[in-house]
């Protein structure tokens, strides 16, 4: 069995494996697709220390630095159980789609979330092309343009506001007759002259010339008609889905499906940690995950001392 055993290999994952190798513990990295989101990003503009890099640079950086180390590496593998140890320093078992199962003595869970999608015409084609799904990231490429912000709670109003200080102008688009984002939200949204507000607007095409977006379609849910706009921008802010379907009723989750951690990065079961977009952590970025996933893997390291036998 293994001392660590990290499911997910994103960047929260791929830190935690490098961690936990670095005490010299048996450590093995289990995911479904070794790198995580950062292969369907551009650039990437906000990791410290690096100016500028592109998303397939960067998830082969990282599995070239785990590699560096004695971790096993299993890549394809969908986790689909976690049967917690039943005893005190026992073993948890992870079991995956492929019929293989893995025991450890401690647990890194990273398996990372994924944006909900819009689901209409041209979002899939124009991804990264003007769609794009996190402002702190994609912000500042829209320097100086148009763009609409997707989704009115809380998410998509903060997202608002944060562009309209880069872009010439944010229409942001609800399905629903009103916003559902706090009230101080809403007042700071309307206070700025650059951002319009469309209610009861069912998004429901991306358009492009075939290289980027240039607009979008959306149905007035009261008139059934269609209008236009023209943009180069599309944030879709309607979600985040944490990829924690699998431990449903073992660790404890937020009623978003976040697995709940502490400062530490414990879960509500001994032995078994958790780091990066899978949690309940705020703000969901690169260096975010990647300090968490040190921070789990010390944790875990900790724990090992203090319950495995001299
Ligand atoms: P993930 O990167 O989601 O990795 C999760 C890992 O778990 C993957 O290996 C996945 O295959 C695996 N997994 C999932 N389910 C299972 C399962 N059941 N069994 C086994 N393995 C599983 N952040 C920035 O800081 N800067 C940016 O510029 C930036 N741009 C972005 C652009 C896009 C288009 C997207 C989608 C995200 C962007 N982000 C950016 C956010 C950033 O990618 C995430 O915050 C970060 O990847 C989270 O890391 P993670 O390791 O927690 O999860």
């Amino acid at each position: 069995p293994y001392d660590v055993l990290v499911v997910g290999g994103g960047p929260a994952g791929a830190s935690a494996a490098i961690y936990a190798a670095r005490k010299g513990i048996r450590t093995g990295v289990a995911a479904e697709r070794f790198g995580g989101q950062v292969l369907d990003t551009n650039a990437i503009e906000n990791f410290t220390s690096i100016r500028e890099t592109d998303g397939p640079k960067f998830a082969q950086a990282l599995e070239e630095h785990v590699k560096d180390y004695d971790v096993d590496i299993m890549n394809l593998q969908r986790a689909v159980k976690l049967v917690p140890a039943g005893e005190k320093g026992g073993l948890n078992e992870v079991q995956f789609a492929s019929g293989a199962s893995l025991r450890a003595k401690t647990l890194i869970l990273s398996t990372g979330a994924r944006w909900r999608e819009m689901d209409v015409p041209g979002e899939a084609e124009y991804r990264n092309k003007g769609v794009a799904y996190c402002p702190h990231c994609d912000g500042p490429l829209f320097k100086g343009k148009r763009v609409a912000v997707i989704g009115g709670g809380n998410s998509g109003v903060e997202a608002a506001i944060d562009l309209a200080g880069i872009v010439a102008h944010v229409t942001l688009i609800e399905y629903d007759s009103q916003l559902r984002a706090d009230d101080v939200l809403q007042r700071k949204l309307r206070s700025l002259k650059n951002v319009d507000v469309i209610t009861s607007a069912l998004t429901s095409e991306v358009k492009g010339d075939g290289k980027k977006v240039t607009g979008l379609t959306y149905k007035d849910r009261n008139s059934s008609e269609f209008h236009s706009l023209d943009l180069e921008g599309i944030f879709v802010q309607i979600g985040l889905l944490p990829n924690s379907d699998w431990l449903k009723g073992t660790v404890e989750l937020s009623p978003r499906g976040e697995i709940i951690v502490d400062s530490r990065g414990a879960t509500s079961l001994p032995g078994v940690f958790a780091a990066g977009d899978v949690t309940t952590v705020p703000y969901k970025q690169i260096v975010v995950a990647t300090g968490d996933g040190a921070k789990a893997a010390l944790s875990a390291f900790d724990h090992l001392i203090r319950t495995s036998a001299p």
